[in-house]
């Protein structure tokens, strides 16, 4: 089976327990819960069954530990995260405002993840994956942005394939060389996976035919569309599909479209049908949201097998 790699942050998420205007007042708080979104896509995948692995960095410490707990655990392949004794791991504290956005306080940046480097257990763990994915959020240094262009490279020179969520944050808009980064992964990836806006960040085309057009004469193979609770659109150049998103109680919408884009990247990297994976991706996507916590609504294939059946989705064959 392929095996997928991904590069990126990895953070506690500290949520605070009621709605309000963020932090000016002690507030009641619950976590840490591990996060960060290459963290969160590559423990689904994991979960899914594909081979995993992860380049990352955390410190010597328990928010570190708590990360590395889990993604073993679930059976990602954690030696390419490296243990840094001279920083903290990254954090983020999030608090829901009343009309459901979200302030954040992060600490990313100045914290382990922003020591990323392609060391030899780094490298050692390019050297064993098929595929690398991408998320726009980890391209938030220039050392990063360096590293993941040459993994891109490396796995693209072994005939590897590349998928690409930006992810984008509007905060991170404005970070130097961020949207050069984005574009450089854009060009070269295989299996485009925006959500919402995200479509025409690239293109000339404004309307979602046109640029979806414009995207497919790239070279990019297939277009993977996320719309939250109204679903997703897959698009080749022979096929458009529409997954309606499965009817579930939003507890925490944070996670939904890591868990969707590493089930989809997982069924796609085993020849499965596009309306099987888009199935199997808008499952992971509900069950994600029915769960409080970035990385604690990512499902077994059994699970997920299980709620298809349940509301006669497409099943597993
Ligand atoms: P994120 O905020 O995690 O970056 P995203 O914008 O990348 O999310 P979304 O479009 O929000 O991705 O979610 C991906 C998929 O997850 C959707 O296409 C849908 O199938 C599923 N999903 C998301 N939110 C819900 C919901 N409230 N109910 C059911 N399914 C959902
Ligand atoms: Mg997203």
């Amino acid at each position: 089976m392929k095996s997928v790699l991904t590069i990126g942050e990895i953070l506690v998420e500290i949520m605070a327990t009621d709605r309000g205007d963020g932090f000016l007042e002690p507030v009641p708080l619950i976590g840490p819960f591990p996060s960060g979104a290459p963290a969160i896509f590559i423990d689904q995948a994991a979960r899914f069954g594909q081979p995993a692995a992860m380049i990352g960095c955390v410190g010597d410490d328990d928010f570190g530990r708590v990360n590395l707990n889990r993604l073993r655990r679930d059976g990602v392949d954690v030696s390419g995260i490296r243990i840094d004794p001279e920083a903290v791991t990254g954090s983020a504290f999030v608090r829901y405002r009343p009309d459901g956005s979200r302030a954040f306080v992060y600490n990313i940046k100045q914290s382990a993840s922003g020591r990323i480097e392609l060391d030899a257990a780094a490298r050692a763990a390019l050297a064993r994956s098929d595929h690398l994915h991408v998320m726009g959020t980890a391209l938030f240094s220039p050392a990063i942005v360096a590293a993941v262009l040459e993994a891109a490279e490396a796995i693209k020179a072994r005939g590897g394939t590349i998928s690409f969520d930006p992810n984008l944050r509007p905060e991170m808009l404005r970070l130097p060389g961020l949207s050069e980064a984005c574009d450089a992964l854009f060009r070269r990836c295989d299996l485009y996976l925006p959500s919402g806006e995200e479509l025409t960040l690239f293109t000339v085309a404004g309307t979602e035919e046109g640029a979806v057009a414009e995207i497919l004469r790239g070279g990019v193979r297939a277009v993977v569309h996320k719309k939250g609770a109204e679903g997703a659109v897959y698009h080749d150049a022979a096929t458009r599909l529409v997954q309606p998103a499965f009817a579930v109680e939003e507890v925490d919408p944070t996670g939904a479209g890591d868990c969707f884009g590493a089930t989809f990247v997982s069924c796609w990297l085993r020849d499965r049908p596009p309306a099987e994976c888009l199935a199997y991706a808008a499952a992971a996507g509900a069950l994600a949201v029915t769960r409080q916590g970035p990385m604690e609504g990512a499902a077994t294939r059994a699970e997920l097998d299980a709620f298809l059946a349940a509301r006669s989705g497409r099943p597993a064959q």
